[in-house]
């Protein structure tokens, strides 16, 4: 990973918005600049220097992690230390007419600790929210994120083979679940994503239905959704099947989720807005009537974090860009009866796009 290289394109990004100094304390955000994994740290990036804070657990591991940075180690709270820092750097050195502007992380930095940091500073020092820069940075993936990427899409993909084998009725989709956590662990993944998602009969209409310990029904759909976290990148994909025959409706539901996919999936190429891609797939489902049942957004990009920017949504202004990873995810959702997602993760290219796991997606019945 070329963390220095990061770091130069972030620093000509805080000139442009006028900030000094950028304070990171959203661990994704740390681990994209500098390379730390560990649960406690914080990066201050001047325009000189970048310097990482952690405790003493992490002393071993930020010697051999920490890219980039200088790393101090705290003996009290990061964030303290790091404030020590900021201001004895701002005794020291020559005494200037304007205040620094000191970036924050608004939506990750607590209420208390924002009021802790701003006691702890000399007078001198103006904290900014900063706008969301590492997120934007992070939206097109280099080359080794993307094969870390597809590496842990292939992964997670295989779960599904593993689910099919225990899907039957009377299963509790914890079971399943478990099956598919065990697979991926012995795979090598650090771990699951996001809690697996298996859904069956009446509780696939929940968009977010974890695996609870309901049985599957004789018959009806399951929506199984579920993800890897390999070398520090996330996969996400949903497959749903049926169990039993499916009704005709049923069955014309699911051809339409897949082509409202596959119309969204075709659209995806540099250049185009994400809402674009959201109403692609929007359209496809207002022709069969569906449109109203499909009650989120169609995507979401997808790396250090299962979501993180871009949002493929209605209403939102980014522009597809080479190297972006996104998922395209429509489902329909009848409350009480029964929904249906199909979802894959695919990265765009200069031309279109690659879809990560271009498997199969007939309906399956079990
Ligand atoms: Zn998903
Ligand atoms: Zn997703």
């Amino acid at each position: 990973m070329n963390y220095k290289g990061r770091q130069r394109r972030l620093r000509s990004t805080l000139f442009l918005h006028r900030l000094d100094t950028l304070l990171l304390t959203h661990l994704p955000n740390v681990r994209y600049l500098c390379g730390f994994t560990g649960s406690a740290g914080v990066l201050l990036l001047t325009q000189g220097k970048s310097v990482f804070f952690t405790d003493g657990r992490y002393t071993t591991q930020a010697r051999s992690e920490v890219h980039a940075s200088e790393t101090v180690i705290a003996s009290k709270g990061p964030l303290a230390v790091a404030a020590e820092w900021l201001a004895s750097r701002a005794r020291s050195g020559r005494r200037k007419s304007a205040p620094v502007r000191l970036a924050i992380e608004g939506e990750y930095l607590t209420v208390s600790a924002r009021t802790r940091l701003a006691r702890s500073l000399p007078s001198g020092f103006r904290l900014i929210e900063a706008p969301p820069l590492v997120e934007k940075a992070r939206m097109e993936k280099d080359q080794d994120e993307v094969k870390r990427i597809r590496a842990a899409v292939a992964l997670g993909a295989s779960l599904f083979d593993c689910a099919l084998k225990v899907i039957r009725p009377g299963v509790r989709e914890i079971e399943v679940a478990a099956e598919m956590e065990y697979a991926a662990r012995n795979a090598g993944a650090q771990g699951m994503s996001f809690p697996t998602i298996i859904a069956s009969g009446r509780r696939s209409a929940l968009p977010h239905g974890r695996a609870s310990d309901a049985p599957i029904p004789t018959r009806g759909f399951v929506v199984c959704d579920f993800g890897v976290i390999l070398d520090g990148y996330c996969s996400d994909r949903t497959r749903t099947v049926h169990v039993g025959r499916a009704s005709t409706e049923a069955h014309k539901a699911y051809q339409a989720v897949l082509q409202a996919q596959q119309a969204a999936i075709v659209a995806v190429k540099p250049g185009v807005g994400v809402a674009e891609i959201d109403q692609a797939a929007r359209n496809l489902l207002q022709k069969h009537g569906l449109a109203k049942y499909f009650t989120h957004s169609t995507g979401h990009g997808v790396g250090l974090e299962i979501h993180e920017a871009p949002r493929v949504a209605a209403g939102q202004s980014e522009i597809l860009q080479p190297g972006m990873v996104i998922t395209i995810e429509p489902g329909v959702y009848l409350p009480g009866r029964w929904g249906v997602r199909i979802e894959d993760v695919v990265v765009v290219t200069e031309q279109g796009c690659e879809a990560l796991t271009p498997t199969r997606k007939e309906l399956i019945a079990i």
